[in-house]
């Protein structure tokens, strides 16, 4: 469902005349051999196209107005081999609508100590050009990612790496539909904000349908159709002997395999790129969505639980950037917590709807009741998930502004076995210890929900949120309450200003 080779990031290389034919055309040669060396990369996950070296105030207008244009081109690189003096970069980044990357980088490594003359240094003086054309940039106020060292230094591939994964995902949201079934939770705050500033924010629209619109799709559903979703949950998940011999639970496996069919007929149809429901407006639906979430979320789309729609949005946003990496990005709820002062501990789970691609090992398929919402038991998938760094992310509406919250945590393998608890689980250490991180996110305002990455690390969501012009609050081992307490109030005086 994410395919990262669909998108190109645009490499341009900004010179002028002043040099001559020969100089010209080796900054030609080189800026195409740099972005062929960044095309085949193994760790650079989209494409790299080679764009003619800019000489002019037209040759860059033009490019930036195509780059634009083009559907498939989510960001620019930029770097200045020679000299490119930066005035004539003003009408072409003024009308710039993509992410852009500064590459500061220069073609060869090393100072040729033996054979540099002046032609060596004309050609070769990215190290004051990139600073005339950082000046502009910083002049017209434009986020951007400056990224600095030798172009084949594995540095500088992971941060255009990472940078392009960000890139990706702002584009995916670009026009990108999520869909609410139900309205917010009735009262919960957090969970709720201005979807109009949103749109015109993030560029993804969040729309609601009555739950009698998904029902009727539900009821389309064909009983073959649930026969195969049903084998392959028997193929793919653990099912307890008591559970196949119960008539009961078995019924409640068919419906919640119709209600997977159903809801994914439904995204598929709307071209929805995510979902929202909650317990509280079920109407017509036999039971909560569990399982079909938990697959759903694997398969790619956004979900959060109880019309959340930030968190929906935000992880799709993750899977985007996580695409093809080792682990998962999934819903998360802080759920519970062991106050063991020599081992503290958060549980993060939710009521069901635990993403499977966080699931080590086989996840065991069940039918059990829920205590909330007054519908039939509800079938998920019960697993543990691995230990390893990640983190927790958020995306709060602080009413003048959206901002970004993220929590780096060391997750652990369970400790105990936790029979009577029927969900999947993970077990977590915020950092930069359990008091400072939880009291941290507190006083940042940081939801109950979050987009939990196995994959992504802070600076995926720091280029993320400077493409997107949000406020990003870390939460990392060097945090400390009080810096934090201050650059909360030094951010409320900036954004009033801004
Ligand atoms: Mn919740």
């Amino acid at each position: 469902m994410i395919d990262l080779k669909k998108f190109e990031i645009w490499f341009v290389a900004g010179s002028q005349h002043l040099y001559g034919e020969e100089t010209l055309n080796k900054v030609a040669q080189h800026s195409q051999q740099i972005a062929a060396y960044f095309n085949q990369h193994k760790n650079i996950p989209v494409n790299v196209v080679y764009k003619p070296v800019v000489k002019t105030p037209d040759e860059i207008f033009e490019v930036m107005e195509a780059a634009n244009q083009a559907k498939n081109c989510i960001g620019l690189v930029t770097w200045m081999h020679t000299f490119s003096p930066a005035k004539m970069w003003i009408r072409g980044l003024n009308i710039l609508q993509k992410p852009l990357l500064h590459l500061h980088t220069q073609f060869n490594q090393n100072i040729p100590w033996d054979t540099i003359d002046m032609d060596f240094m004309n050609l070769n003086q990215s190290a004051h050009g990139d600073r005339e054309f950082g000046f502009m940039v910083s002049r017209m106020r434009m986020n951007r990612k400056v990224v600095v060292g030798f172009w084949q230094d594995n540095e500088v591939i992971s941060d255009i790496n990472i940078w392009s994964r960000a890139a990706a995902a702002w584009a995916d949201w670009q026009g990108a539909k999520f869909v609410r079934f139900g309205d917010n939770m009735r009262y919960v705050a957090v969970t709720d904000g201005d979807k109009v500033e949103a749109e015109l924010k993030f560029g993804y629209s969040v729309n609601t349908h009555g739950v009698g619109d998904l029902v009727a799709v539900i009821n389309q559903i064909t009983e073959t159709q649930i026969n195969d979703l049903v084998a392959e949950y028997e193929n793919d998940y653990t099912l307890s002997a008591d559970l196949l011999n119960n008539s009961a639970k078995k019924q409640a496996i068919r419906e919640a395999a119709k209600i997977e069919l159903g809801i994914k007929t439904f995204l598929e149809e709307g071209n929805y790129k995510g979902f929202t429901d909650t317990f509280e407006d079920l109407h017509g639906m036999v039971q909560l969505p569990g399982i079909a979430a938990q697959r759903l979320m694997q398969q790619g789309y956004g979900f959060a639980g109880e019309g959340d729609w930030k968190t929906a949005a935000l992880v799709r946003a993750c899977k985007v950037m996580g695409a093809g990496l080792p682990g998962g990005n999934a819903f998360m709820e802080d759920y519970t917590y062991h106050f063991d002062p020599e081992n503290s501990l958060v549980l993060g789970s939710h009521m069901l709807e635990v993403d499977a691609s966080l699931a080590s090992g086989k996840a065991s398929l069940e039918v059990h009741p829920l205590g909330i919402g007054g519908k039939a038991n509800p079938v998920r998938l019960v697993f543990n998930v691995a230990g390893g760094t990640a983190l927790n992310a958020s995306i709060i509406d602080m009413g003048n502004r959206f901002r970004m919250i993220v929590n780096e945590v060391e997750a652990i393998e369970p400790i105990h076995d936790l029979p009577n608890l029927p969900v999947a689980r993970v077990l977590w250490k915020p950092l930069p210890d359990m008091k400072t991180g939880c009291a941290a996110w507190i006083y940042a305002g940081g939801a109950h929900h979050t987009a939990y990455s196995q994959n992504l690390t802070t600076a995926h969501l720091q280029d993320f949120a400077d493409i997107a012009g949000i406020e990003l609050i870390k939460i990392d081992k060097q945090t400390t309450i009080s810096h934090l307490k201050n650059e909360l109030m030094w951010n409320e005086v900036f954004y009033k200003i801004k």
